[in-house]
């Protein structure tokens, strides 16, 4: 196995997406399998040494990132890599922890088929996903990776294993048994957490009568290592119409999305989108120079659609999209339209290049990320939008916008250029945090808590149901070997 003590060899480990300075650890260990994960594990144990899980450290908020104890380690999942296995009859594919997002559909694709949860950034590895509830534009119709997990294979911190397939352990009540391969019990008694029934990827799933694999989706490294996940896939859809559609004006954008969101929702609808994706005239100003063909008076913002075709209905779905965005005042002549791979693959990439570029930019001038990854219900978006930009208006700091408007989550970014401004942003993203919560939202639909959003899950929660979390974490990992810092204070 691998193990890194060399400076220069950890300091790659150090940083994840979100640019969260302050990481320091003595060793990063590469372990190639499971027996390797529990290797580590036991002389991390022996050793005293804390544990933080690296996977693709595409993480926006410092999850992978050791800044939570003095002298730990890295536990870094890219090497756990045996080759896919494909079940093409159970429409079903396992794959190592390290394999990353790309990797997947490439190995999925050879059997036409693929996995729809779709984070925007796919050198992202699979165990990452796991950990952190991963989702993305797919979401609006396919839901988020918990929905796709069908088997775990985890490392807890005491070195046992278990093998979890989805409705084989339910917890009964507030109470569940987990039984380890090496065949211990563990007993666990938890409290219900309100977790609100939109898109989330806030704290543990903490749930009356849960299935127990649900507990370690969303865990954020913090209860044990993610080594193996077998995901339900589906078939690639026989052809598909994407669309990238550009608006003069924000408040026809809104209307027109707001009738995609309902009419996708019916299922009686012929008109029906995979998803809803959004970007503000600020984020197309962002990447204008990579993609000249982004109209130069697109000041409402552009969305994206994509609807599965094959049927005896494509003419009418054809015309009943165009109809929808005339009558919305879109720009007809100059938005983006097409069936063929090429086209939908430089749709996506527009998409990827804004939060891409995001990080470029406040890399470049050694910031932190501060960008909102709130949702709400739909009775709520357009108060808490309209409040995002009247907030940003008044503060005067640059912004960009962008995100799944189809789930009513955007993440509403603060481009700092300087540390100068870093308390007036953190004072407009505290108040993006109230109203999201006062409209009934969750503070991460996405991305996770990490090390970032810790007093934001308070604030959601509650400390009650805090201290339920640490309970199922004092349950399966008494000596806070995983994750210290990720989720609660340290
Ligand atoms: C440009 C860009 C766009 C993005 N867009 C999206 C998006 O649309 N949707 C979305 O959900 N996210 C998005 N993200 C965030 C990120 O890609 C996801 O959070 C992703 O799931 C993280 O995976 P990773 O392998 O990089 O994990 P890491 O960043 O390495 O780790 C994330 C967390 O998971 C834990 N972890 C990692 N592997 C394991 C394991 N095997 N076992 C146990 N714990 C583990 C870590 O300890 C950490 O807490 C984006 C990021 C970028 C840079």
């Amino acid at each position: 196995m691998i193990v890194s003590r060399a400076p220069d060899s950890i300091h790659p480990f150090l940083r994840d997406a979100s640019n969260l300075d302050g990481g320091a650890a003595e060793a990063v260990w590469l372990p190639q399998t499971e027996q390797e994960v529990i290797q580590v594990i036991t002389t991390a144990r022996q050793q005293g040494k804390r544990l933080t899980i690296s996977g693709g450290r595409t993480g926006l908020v410092g999850g992978a990132v050791p800044t939570g104890a003095e002298n730990g380690w890295i536990l870094s999942t890219e090497r756990i890599r045996p080759e896919p296995v494909i079940d093409v009859a159970n429409l079903s594919i396992t794959v190592g922890a390290g394999i990353r997002l790309f990797e997947l559909r490439e190995a999925a694709a050879k059997q036409n088929l693929f996995l729809p949860p779709d984070p925007t950034e796919p050198t992202c590895t699979v165990g990452g996903m796991v950990a952190t509830n991963a989702s993305g534009a797919h979401t609006f119709r396919y839901g988020a990776t918990r929905q796709w997990v069908q088997q775990l294979c985890v490392v807890l911190a005491s070195g046992q294993r278990l093998r979890l397939n989805r409705g084989e352990v339910i917890a009964n009540g507030t109470t569940a048994e987990l039984s380890t391969l090496e065949g211990s019990t563990i007993r666990l008694k938890f409290s219900d957490l309100p977790i609100p029934s939109i898109k989330n990827a806030s704290g543990y799933f903490l749930k009356s009568g849960m299935d127990l694999v649900d507990l370690f989706i969303g865990m954020e490294g913090t209860l044990g290592v993610v080594t193996s996940v077998t995901f339900r896939l589906i078939p690639i859809p026989n052809a598909r119409l994407g669309g990238v559609v550009f608006f003069r004006e924000l408040q026809p954008l809104l209307r027109c999305a707001s009738e995609i969101r309902s009419r996708s929702r019916n299922p009686n609808a012929r008109l029906n989108s995979n998803i809803l994706e959004f970007a503000d005239w600020n984020a197309l100003q962002l990447v204008r120079e990579k993609f000249p063909a982004i109209p130069d008076d697109a000041f409402g913002g552009g969305i994206w659609i994509e609807q599965n075709l094959g049927s005896d209905d494509d003419a009418q779905i054809l015309e009943e999209w165009m109809e929808l965005f005339q009558r919305h005042e879109a720009m007809m002549e100059e938005s983006w339209f097409g069936e063929h791979e090429q086209e939908l693959a430089r749709m996506r990439e527009l998409r990827h290049a804004i939060p891409s570029s995001v990080y470029e930019f406040l890399t470049a001038n050694g910031q932190t990320k501060i960008g909102s990854d709130m949702a709400v219900p739909e009775s709520g978006f357009e108060e808490l939008y309209s409040f995002y930009r009247q907030q940003f208006a008044d503060s005067g700091l640059a912004t960009v916008t962008y995100g799944h408007l189809g789930d009513c989550h955007l993440h509403a970014n603060i481009l700092l250029d300087g540390s100068h401004q870093l308390p007036q942003a953190k004072l407009v993203y505290d108040s993006f945090v109230a109203k999201a919560i006062e409209l009934g939202g969750t503070v991460s639909a996405e991305h996770g808590i990490g090390k970032l959003k810790r007093r934001y899950l308070r604030q959601m929660l509650g400390s009650h149901a805090i201290e339920s979390m640490r309970q199922a974490k004092q349950t399966l990992d008494p000596d806070e070997l995983l994750g210290a810092g990720t989720l609660f204070e340290f």
